[in-house]
């Protein structure tokens, strides 16, 4: 699994809705990488602060800011 997959799972992920070997795999994953550990561990607050008021899924655009992000992080690791 890349930096990819984990987002495209991500929410999967936190809902707990991976199956047993998806799982493994992101969590193999997130143990080599501190990039994608900042990520679920952001997503996962934001999630929590959203669920406090009512029962939402990711609001629109985070997704999107998510990839953005990683995708600045691995071009400048690249770099
Ligand atoms: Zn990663």
């Amino acid at each position: 699994m890349n930096c990819q997959e984990v987002v495209r799972w991500l929410t999967d992920y936190l809902d707990g809705e991976l199956d047993a070997t998806l799982l493994e795999t992101l969590e193999a994953h997130l143990r080599d990488c501190d990039d994608c550990r900042i990520v679920v561990d952001t997503t996962r607050k934001t999630i929590e602060l959203y669920c406090r008021c009512e029962p939402l899924p990711l609001p629109p655009g985070v997704r999107e800011r998510l990839d953005a992000a990683l995708a600045r992080r691995l071009s400048q690791r690249g770099a």
